[in-house]
């Protein structure tokens, strides 16, 4: 584990481990060595979305199999491997920003003791019969020294916090790349997770609908083979534009495979996210798409899209199954359309 584990006072981390294993038994997890990292981090109380899931599904009586304890691992312990590294390389830049910051502080301090010395000494001369024109000359000379310290202490400062600016920086760009689509821009299926996992969470403690909406490209693979990737790679770019705009600051649009497209849509029903759905569509459909290096006009692309609702307590994939069923049924009926879950059969929608 490279977590900070170690710097846990044995008594506490025992204390943790006896919970967890109290935990594993409770909801009879195995204590495999993943399992037990879980519900150690569970016992714990961080990461707070790991313990409000683990704590929904015990509330649902939900049981704890192969599958949900894989899951709860790679989602809240094994992707967090990248992570951990780079908070690992930020915290030693930082360590040192620090300690060169506490360095330049105690030079300032000990220049000032001496600062204080020199001028206390001019004062005591003064008493005497001292030339009152040489305590001036020496007051001067001490101030123009402190004001040269002082001006070297900023610069020392400014330089300082530019660093720690240039690591705040790069700490969230590299953040936003690991959760961002290098082709479209969108955030890719990383951040789609961590965003469906808050907004379950969020739904299922609000009472709050909300819904998914999953898009794939009409005949894309003709389209490459008749005018070559990068006129696709374009078409998914627009694709991608066109799903952006038409959802608002508090949905999630992102890349969820090769060609398809998804949007998370909390506090939306089935009716107002079908809505979202039909603007896409109808705004593709019309849209005519020029090829930037000939500006020759390509035949116009459409998308088909499927709808679905969270039912409570379902997980992502239950959901985003029931989408791609409803996609799959609006290419038999003919694409360039939008079908929703409650036009699937009803064993169907059962999956
Ligand atoms: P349908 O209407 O049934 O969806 O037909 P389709 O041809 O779109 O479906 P299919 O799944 O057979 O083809 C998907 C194609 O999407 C195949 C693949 O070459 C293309 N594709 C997937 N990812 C990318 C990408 O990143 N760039 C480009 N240009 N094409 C991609
Ligand atoms: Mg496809
Ligand atoms: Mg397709």
């Amino acid at each position: 584990m490279t977590e900070a584990f170690d710097d846990l006072d044995f008594e506490y981390v025992n204390w943790v481990a006896e919970k967890a294993m109290g935990s594993l038994g409770e909801q009879h997890v195995p204590p495999t060595p993943q399992n037990f990292h879980v519900w150690f981090k569970y016992a714990l109380g961080a990461p707070d979305e790991l313990k409000r899931t683990i704590n929904i599904l015990i509330a649902q009586k939900r049981k704890f199999d192969s599958a949900t304890n894989r899951d709860l691992y790679t989602t809240y312990v094994g992707s967090r491997g990248a992570d951990e590294a780079v908070a690992h390389k930020v915290s030693q830049q930082l360590h040192d920003v620090l300690s060169s910051a506490q360095q330049f502080l105690n030079s300032a301090i000990a220049d000032n003791r001496t600062q204080m010395a020199a001028i206390s000494e001019v004062a005591d001369r003064s008493g005497t019969d001292t030339d009152p024109r040489v305590l001036i000359e020496t007051l001067m000379n001490e101030l123009s020294r402190a004001a040269t310290r002082a001006t070297r202490l900023e610069t020392q400062f400014v330089e300082k916090s530019r660093e720690l600016d240039m690591i705040r920086e790069s700490l969230s760009q590299s953040e936003e790349r690991a959760k961002t689509d290098t082709l479209t821009g969108l955030p890719n299926r990383r951040a789609l997770e961590e965003f469906f996992r808050a907004a379950q969470a969020e739904a299922m403690e609000r009472g709050q609908p909300l819904s998914v909406l999953l898009i794939d490209i009409d005949h894309f693979k003709k389209f490459n083979d008749t005018f070559g990737h990068g006129v696709g790679d374009q078409v998914l770019r627009l694709v991608a534009s066109a799903l952006r705009e038409r959802v608002r600051d508090s949905d999630l649009p992102a890349r969820y495979g090769g060609e398809e497209l998804i949007a998370v849509l909390p506090g939306a029903d089935l009716a107002a996210c079908t809505a979202t759905a039909e603007r896409i569509r109808g705004a593709l459909a019309e849209c005519k798409i020029t090829r930037r290096s000939t500006g020759e006009v390509l035949p116009g692309i459409t998308v088909s899209i499927g709808v679905g609702q969270f039912q409570l307590g379902e997980s992502m994939e239950d959901l985003i199954d029931r989408c791609d069923r409803a996609l799959y049924l609006a290419k038999k009926c003919g694409r360039n359309r939008v079908v929703t879950e409650n036009e699937l059969e009803p064993e169907r929608a059962a999956g």
